[in-house]
């Protein structure tokens, strides 16, 4: 019999969560293989929102520079704009700063980037394909597997020759979307809100769109008529006039082809205009979250397990905050120093987090609902209807616009009970939507600060477990107890008193995904606690 080859990872999916397990994977020197059934064009893209968190574990890729430098101009106005039509009344404008304005906040070297799917998912794939140890294969279809204690055996087509092959992994991430067959197999069900809705979405090139209607730039229009609110429209690609329309809802029996988008458009512009049209979908907004998000050897990640309203941005960004989890803890377990906990841990910290964003994006998207009903006079010309906007634009700015300030939503997650850090006893920060509070409380992610050199306390992490000192703590235990335990940990030295301060301990051990395993001011048992980080429980 023809021995089958052999793959340490194989990862099914090429959007974005599976191509970031597989940069992820790569850059730790892990071979994997990623196999996508499409041949990875994008038609239609959904995802524009690059969030801080996901542009910090860029930064430590080396990609950052190539996500910020994206064709989204940087000049181009960010405002968040309420109307009743793209040429009708302006409501209320949320004036944010252009990509070029922006100032360096206090609690992260990165920011968020408006950098659409048709650049992004290229950039991590340019990366991700060159790691030595990644392979991607396009057009290549997972048709079955079997999974069993020693591995998981899997059925290949390529879909291209049409050749099947049999494979073998030792570990195998389902990266495979809303639709997932492996969780499906898995028998693993989904629980939440169920559907929301079911949206439309339009996508066409109008350069001019704005200018025909003689608004001032924006990034992203919320259109609410007698009706309520109903749609937001777009700005891709300013360049290419590349635009996205988006209704809220419809009637749930309507395919591409029964879409009335000439209609749809008319609505939301105002007026009859010409565009070209590029691409129309029909999708389904859920809110659920996966049972589990493992069994035995087969791990899913991203839409496979969490399918949230995208009010908010955060589908992909938590879908590669589950790939950063997995990816280092699936890394330690083939180089032999992860305890057997390591990849159980995975659930127990990232479906929380999956609870946690399908909720709060949800909770987006109802708000949607609360502005319907008595706005007849919504697009009148007189006293009263201007009065009425006014109050609508105050109340709009303030509930719906929500969705556009997360700062906390994006780092303030933390990996509360995490079987692998070891709580100390100090009471949780706020885990406040809006205000990212700042803590280095274990299961925290560990906080910015800027050091001595310049650089960011977050370039410090990454490759392995990081000791921050402040002070003259004695590390040698520690030390000696990774080594023992062939654990990589290198011990960092930090003397700015307010970097001291928030971190709020002497010895603060940091993982390899940039979250606080453990703080103390001494170590009473350093080979348990090295234990414990690395889920030998
Ligand atoms: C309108 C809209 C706007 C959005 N905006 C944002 C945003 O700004 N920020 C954000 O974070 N998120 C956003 N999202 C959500 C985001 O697009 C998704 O969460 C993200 O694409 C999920 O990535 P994924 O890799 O998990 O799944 P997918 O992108 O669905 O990729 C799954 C891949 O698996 C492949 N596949 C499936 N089965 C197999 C098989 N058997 N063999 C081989 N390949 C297989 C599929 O072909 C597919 O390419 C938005 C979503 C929508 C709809």
């Amino acid at each position: 019999m023809t021995p089958v080859r052999n793959v340490p990872v194989l990862i099914v999916g090429g959007g974005p969560v599976g191509l970031a397990l597989a940069a992820e994977l790569g850059w730790r020197g892990i071979r994997c293989e990623l196999i996508e059934q499409t041949d990875g064009a994008i038609s239609t893209p959904k995802m524009n929102e690059v969030n801080t968190r996901t542009m910090e574990f860029c930064r430590r890729w080396g990609i950052a520079d190539a996500v910020r430098n994206c064709p989204f101009p940087g000049d181009y106005s960010l405002d968040v704009v309420f109307v009743t039509s793209l040429c009708g009344h302006e409501l209320a404008r949320m004036a944010r700063p252009t990509r070029a304005q922006q100032k360096a906040e206090s609690y992260s070297p990165e920011r968020l980037q408006i950098c659409s799917q048709l650049w992004f998912d290229p950039i991590l794939r340019a990366f991700a394909q060159s790691q030595p140890g990644v392979s991607l294969r396009y057009r290549t279809r997972l048709d079955s597997f079997e999974a069993s204690n020693d591995g998981v055996s899997v059925e290949l087509l390529d879909l291209e020759t049409g050749k099947r092959e049999m494979a073998h992994a030792d570990y195998l991430v389902g990266c495979d979307g809303a639709t997932s067959a492996i969780r499906e197999a898995l028998g693993i069900g989904l629980s939440g809100q169920g559907v929301l809705g079911h949206p439309v979405h339009l996508f066409f090139r109008a350069p001019d769109l704005l200018r025909q209607c003689g608004k001032a730039p924006g990034v992203f229009f919320l259109a609410i008529d007698r009706n309520g609110l109903w749609a937001n429209i777009r700005v891709i690609d300013p360049a290419n006039g590349l635009w996205r329309l988006m209704a809220l809802d419809s009637d749930g029996k309507q395919r591409p082809d029964t879409v009335d988008r000439a209609g749809l458009l008319q609505r939301a512009v105002g007026r009859p205009i010409e565009v070209e049209w590029k691409g129309v979908s029909v999708w389904t907004r859920r809110s659920v979250v996966a049972n589990s998000y493992s069994h035995g050897r087969v791990f899913l990640a991203g839409d496979a397990v969490h399918q949230l309203s995208p009010t908010g941005a955060l589908g992909m960004n938590t879908g590669i905050g589950d790939a950063v989890d997995l990816g280092w803890k699936l890394a330690a377990t083939l180089a032999g120093w992860g305890g057997p906990g390591l990849l159980a841990s995975y659930d127990a910290e990232r479906r929380p987090i999956g609870l946690r964003n399908v909720g709060m994006a949800a909770e987006f998207y109802l708000a949607h609902g609360e502005f319907a009903g008595g706005i007849a006079a919504i697009d009148d010309d007189s006293e009263a209807g201007r009065q009425l906007r006014a109050r609508l634009g105050e109340s709009l700015a303030r509930d719906v616009g929500r969705m556009f300030r997360t700062a906390g939503l994006q780092l303030g997650y933390r990996y509360e009970n995490s079987p692998i850090c070891v709580d100390d006893g100090t009471p949780p920060s706020r885990d406040d939507p809006e205000a990212y509070v700042p803590s280095a409380r274990p299961g925290s992610r560990a906080p910015h600060a800027v050091l001595a050199d310049g650089r960011s306390t977050l370039d410090l992490f990454g490759r392995g477990f990081v000791l921050l000192r402040f002070g003259d703590a004695p590390t040698a235990p520690l030390e000696q107890a990774a080594k023992a335990r062939r654990v990589p940990l290198t011990v960092a030295d930090i003397e700015a008193p307010e970097v001291a301060a928030l971190y709020g301990r002497k010895l603060v051990l940091v993982r390899p995904d940039g979250h606080v395993a453990w703080r103390g001011d001494g170590i009473a048992d350093a080979g348990k606690l090295i234990d414990r980080a690395r889920g030998l429980n």
